[in-house]
């Protein structure tokens, strides 16, 4: 474990808003890092910096356990939600077009693409789309489709010289060690005038609030807990002119929906799986809107 200075003001100076749920000095398994993990309520110390606000993991695990644990995440069942993903994806994009215009062949990066659901929506929009996601599994899912994902990071090889009209980071920026350097980097990735869409939870949200220490979202996976007053200071800081930030609902499969109350109440979770099982309804998605997830689009001025 590794003590870290705040993200966004480079201070030292902070309070512990959520205790570490496991005192021991455990490196998280790799299932934690799976994006439909259901371990919730097992999360490192969580802060927020007395000077800016930001909150965060302190202190957490070195930066490259981090990066190899994402790259072996296998997932079975994000594969399973891909109808709800897709629909979620269909509206969040064409809530951006109204910033962007439509995609008309123009370049689209996905940053954390995993298996590519969003790549193959914004081609489907009309967007020359292309997605760059660290994990090796991930990444031979979206080639099996003809999907294009780069396996890498933004430092990738085949991204030097490219450049984007359109970036997104879609429940990203919160699992990331330096999400203001990673923010910089996208910066100079984008053409003037083009826009970067970043979409993750909202700690400061009514949700969060009135469920403190019980939010799901609070987890070993997510390093950087965002409000939206600190989300625009850090694209505004990097340069950004943030255009629109509000929150989003997604659409989940009911069969998803009954394994993650699942991991809050367990014999409520098994009821719902039963009762959605024999209703034959486990596949269809319904929109979701609790508040506490929100996105925000920031353009490149200059
Ligand atoms: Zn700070």
């Amino acid at each position: 474990m590794r003590s870290v200075t705040c993200n966004l003001c480079g201070g030292d100076d902070w309070f512990v808003r959520y205790a570490a749920t496991d005192q021991t000095d455990r490196r998280p398994e790799v299932s934690a890092f799976r994006c439909t993990h259901a371990g919730y309520g097992s999360h490192a110390q969580i802060v927020q910096c007395h000077i800016c606000g930001h909150v965060y993991a302190n202190p957490r695990w070195e930066e490259g356990e981090l990066l190899d644990a994402y790259s072996s995440v296998e997932d079975d069942r994000y594969v399973l939600e891909r109808a709800g993903r897709e629909r979620t994806f269909a509206k969040h994009l064409k809530k951006l077009e109204k910033y962007t215009g439509a995609g008309k062949g123009r370049h689209l990066l996905d940053v954390g693409a995993y298996i590519g659901v969003f790549v193959e929506v914004a081609q489907s929009f009309g967007w020359k789309a292309i997605g760059v996601e660290p994990s090796h599994w991930a990444v031979e899912i979206a080639k099996s489709r003809q999907i294009p994902v780069i396996e890498g990071t933004l430092s990738a090889r085949e991204l030097e010289g490219e450049y984007f009209e359109v970036i997104t980071l879609w429940d990203v920026i919160e699992h990331l060690d330096n999400p203001s350097a990673e923010l910089g980097k996208i910066y100079t990735m984008l053409k003037p005038g083009g826009i970067l869409a970043v979409h993750t939870m909202d700690i400061n949200s009514l949700t969060a609030k009135v469920m403190g220490s019980r939010w799901p979202w609070l987890m070993d996976m997510h390093i950087h807990y965002f409000g939206r007053r600190t989300l625009v200071k850090m694209l505004e800081k990097n340069g950004f002119e943030v255009v629109w930030i509000g929150a989003q609902s997604r659409y989940l499969s009911l069969g998803y929906i009954a394994s993650r109350i699942a991991g809050i109440s367990q014999p409520v979770g098994r009821f719902l799986t039963w009762l959605i099982g024999k209703l034959g309804a486990a596949e269809a998605t319904i929109p979701l809107n609790f508040g506490d997830l929100m996105t925000a689009f920031a353009r490149r001025s200059s």
